[in-house]
Parts: C-alpha cells; structure tokens; sequence
C-alpha cells in the first residue's frame, strides 16, 4: 500500500546543471514553416532543451511537409494559422471557413492528430471568426508580448524584451525565413534558463 503524500515528503532532487525552473511561459512561433528559418529554430529550441508551439500557415505546411513533420517529431506543438494568411474578419464566411478547416485537415494529416489551437493572422478576429475556429474544434490564443520581430526588431532588441517576460506569457515570434529572429533565439533561450524560465508548449498539448 502506498505512503499518503505528506507536506514532509522529500522532493525530487533536479539534476546539477539544471536551475529550478521558476516557472514557465511560452514561446510561439508564426507563420512558418520556411526552410530559411524553421531548422535553425528547431536546432536551437532542442538544443536548450526548451519547445514551442508553431502556428503554421497551411500554404506553407504544403509546401514544406518534412517541416511539420521534424517540428512534430522534435515535441514541438503544431497550431493553425490560417491557410494563406488573410485578415478573417473582411471574408466571407463560407472563405473563413475554407481558411481554417483546409489547414486543419492538411495538418491533421501530417501529424496524425488534428490541431487544437488557432491564431488569427495579425491577430484579426471577430465572433463571427472564433465560432467557426470553435466548431472546428479549436481554441483561440493571441499573445501577452510582441518583441516585433515581424517589424524588423533587431536581434538584441528580441532578447531584451522577450528576457523580460513573465511565467505565463505567451510571447508573439515569427518563422518566416526572418534571420533576425533565428539569430536572437539561442539568447533568449539561454537568458530565459538563466532566468529559470522554460518555455513549454501552449495548453492543450
Ligand atoms: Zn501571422
């Protein structure tokens, strides 16, 4: 019979080279996937032994197939971004619907499994929107920080805002074949470890 859990219980011993992690956040990833981008990222996410999630455009899912499929095999989480990146909101709805349901479809191919969160391109969305990502079985998830790697941010610029996010945040980052943001990514993981911070992949996972 097992011992009841006590408040007394010794925890589990973390190994040497590890700090405690204070907590975690999470880092995503637009747009891709992009052979100029996506496996530097990757290398860089499994070096530090952090994950991510993708929200991929359909479009480019097709594109670049062996992307998905090393993304989903390194543990990171695959989302829906849309097919070819419109605005939602100004389509019609029988357009929206095409958006949302191709991408699952072409990405629950790829995977095995259909995707579970979606992000709106520039973060446009309406209810009208959100219903039909709903019905498609998906949660909708925008970001807490925008370092603007999309704007042009410079790499140092990257690492100092994303260093300074809090546990919890969902931080807004691109993989469309920006080197800005392939070059800023092992110092964000690693002032994020220094941190003890470790980004994980979004609930739902
Ligand atoms: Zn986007």
């Amino acid at each position: 019979m097992a011992e009841p859990t006590s408040a007394t219980s010794p925890l589990p011993s973390l190994p040497a080279s590890s700090p405690a992690p204070a907590g975690t956040l999470a880092l995503t990833f637009d747009d891709g996937p992009h052979p100029d981008s996506t496996p530097a990222l990757l290398d860089a996410l499994t070096a530090a032994g952090h994950r991510a999630t993708f929200f991929l455009c359909g479009a480019q899912a097709e594109r670049h197939p062996e992307l998905v499929r090393a993304l989903d095999r390194a543990g990171m989480a695959i989302a829906n971004h849309s097919w070819s990146h419109p605005s939602l909101p100004g389509l019609p709805p029988s357009a929206v619907h095409d958006e949302i349901h191709r991408t699952n479809r072409l990405l629950a191919a790829l995977t095995g499994r259909p995707p579970v969160l979606f992000r709106p391109p520039f973060g446009d969305t309406s209810p009208e929107v959100r219903q039909v990502a709903a019905d498609a079985g998906l949660a909708e998830t925008l970001w807490d920080v925008d370092p603007r790697d999309w704007d042009g941010a410079a790499p140092d610029e990257i690492v100092a805002v994303v260093a300074a996010a809090r546990p919890g945040d969902t931080v807004l980052l691109h993989d469309h074949g920006n080197r800005n943001t392939v070059t800023a990514l092992p110092a964000v993981l690693a002032a994020l470890t220094t941190r003890g911070l470790r980004s994980t992949v979004l609930p739902g996972h």
